[in-house]
This record gives C-alpha cells, structure tokens and sequence, in this order.
C-alpha cells in the first residue's frame, strides 16, 4: 500500500531565509512528507537548524518542537527575534546562560580573538572536531558558534548560533546582537592568546608605593634605543590576516611568540630584557599580564586602530 503524501504550507521569517533557496524565501510555500514527522525533523530537513528557531506557530499557535504534523497545517518559523513580542512561555530556545560563554568551530579564530579582546570566555582551537565541539558546548554549557549548519542541527547542541557574516567583525556584531552582550563588555580583561584571565603586572601587594618597578631600572624612563616596532603588532590584530589561527596573540602585547620573551617577570618587578622591549615611558601600572600563558599586554599605538576597527561595528573599547 502507498504511503500517504501530505503536505503543510511552511513560512520562514527574517534570516531563516538564508537557509533557503531562494524561490522559498520572503513567502510561503508547500512542502510534502510522509507520515507524521516531528515540527523540527521539517524544519531541519528543509535546511535551517533548530538553534536558530525561537517561535514556531502551527495555525497560530505556538507549539514545541516536538509537535507531530499531520498535513494540511501552516506552519510559521521565527528566528531569534528580541522585538518580537512573544509570551515567554512561547520561545522553544532554552534560557539564556547566565554568564555567556562560547566554543567556537574551527576557522573562527579571530572571531575568538575579538571575543577574548571583549573580555568573554572563549573556547577556540583550529583542530577541534565536531564530536569535540559538541561536548564541550553540552559539558561546560557553552554556546557553539559555527557557520556549519550541520554541527547545529545535531540535537546534543542545546545553544549554539548559526554566524551568516564572514567578516570576522560583522561576525562580532551579530553576536553581541544575539546575546545582547554590548554591556557585558570588558576589554582587556582575557588573553586574545589562550583565554586566560589577564591582570595587572603591579600589584598592590607587591608594590605599596608604586616605586617597586624602578628598583630594577636606574632612571624613571626606560632604556629608548630598543623601541619596538608597532607592525609588529599591528600586524597581529584580527583582521589583518593573521598567519597562525590558532595562535591569534593580537591585543596590546609586548612579546612576540616568534622573538625571544622579555624574561620571566614577576608582579611588581619588570625585568631589564623587558623595560628594553616597552616603549620609553610607558606607565608600568598600564601593563598587565595573563595568569596562564604569562604573555605581557600593554596599550600600543596600534590600539587606536583596533579602536578604529571595532568603532566602525559599533563597539567601542
Ligand atoms: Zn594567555
């Protein structure tokens, strides 16, 4: 006997589009399926991700995604939508975490470097794989960013987001959209390197009176004849193409992975090797350095281009 072809008039709106062939977007459309499936194993199917759904209405009203459609329904799809006034009890997505934290597909890296610069927890290596990524999201409850719609549709991924830029700041824009995270930044306060917490060089502790620095160092200015070059860092912001994804070190940074590092320091107590490697005058109190890596940040010239880049996607640091 034949199986019973139904079928349903689907609509998607506003980005879910982007999902679609183009004949599908912006208007509604019929699709046929056999038996009795699922809202979401529809919605899926038809190529857009269930972490980009927030509201699905089946003749008006709001269903969950396990709803089972029998043919003859109009289906709605909504993204993500923080204007759309919906009862909350309505939205499919899970409850927003807490504290947001990411895991990001590989090939996002200086996505990973902007979001580390903003100061927000950010999981990233070029060698991830998508069993890994899925479990770290679902284990440390982090939110999986990709641009690989397959990874999102897997059922284990309860918060991710679909990325639809390919600029690394536009990427930038669309998530601190999505998560509404604009207050929540903190720059400078993560190491673009390795994700660690960042802190100040001279502590209290150590240096009461704010002399401690200069007892290694005979005068009140540094050494001038070893300036370094600032496309030395330049070169590693984010969007200028950085060599090595995975180790995408581009914020305020005194040492290059490639050179010799500027000793080992201590809070409160900078090193000879290290006074030559700061541009003369620096404020040591404007230094700081990650708690793991150890690497060494402090306010360069080429931070007012990176300002100037952030600026232009309305993120101000
Ligand atoms: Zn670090």
């Amino acid at each position: 006997m034949a199986s019973v072809l139904r079928q349903c008039e689907f609509r998607f709106y506003e980005e879910l589009g982007d999902f679609l062939p183009p004949e599908r977007r912006k208007r509604s459309f019929h699709h046929a399926f056999d038996g009795t499936p699922s809202v979401k194993d529809r919605i899926q199917s038809l190529g857009v991700p269930h972490t980009e759904v927030d509201l699905i209405l089946v003749d008006g009203t709001p269903v969950p995604f396990t709803h089972r459609l029998t043919g003859g329904e109009r289906v709605a799809v909504y993204p993500m939508f923080e204007r759309f006034d919906v009862a909350e009890t309505s939205r499919l997505r899970p409850r927003p975490l807490r504290e947001p934290r990411f895991v990001l597909d590989v090939h996002l890296g200086r996505l990973a470097s902007y979001l580390r610069l903003l100061g927000f927890d950010t999981l990233y290596r070029n060698d991830y794989d998508d069993d890994e990524l899925t479990a770290i999201s679902r284990a440390q409850r982090r939110i999986l960013l990709s641009r690989d719609t397959g990874l999102l549709k897997r059922s284990a991924v309860t918060h991710g987001a679909f990325l639809h830029a390919t600029d690394p700041r536009r990427q930038l824009r669309e998530v601190l959209d999505r998560f509404q995270l604009d207050a929540r930044i903190a720059p400078f306060s993560r190491c673009a390197r390795c994700n660690g917490a960042v802190e100040s060089l001279v502590t209290d502790e150590h240096d009461p009176d704010r002399d401690a620095p200069k007892q290694d160092d005979p005068g009140p200015s540094p050494p001038k004849e070893r300036d370094p070059d600032p496309r030395e860092h330049e070169r590693r912001d984010p969007d200028e193409g950085d060599p090595a994804p995975s180790d995408p070190g581009h914020a305020p940074n005194i040492r290059d992975p490639d050179r010799p590092q500027p000793g080992k320091l201590d809070p409160g107590k900078l090193g000879r090797r290290a006074m030559h490697a700061l541009p003369p005058g620096i404020d040591v109190h404007a230094i700081s350095r990650c708690r793991d890596c150890r690497q060494v940040y402090w306010p360069g010239s080429h931070l007012v281009r990176l300002r100037q880049r952030l600026a232009e996607v309305g993120v101000a640091i």
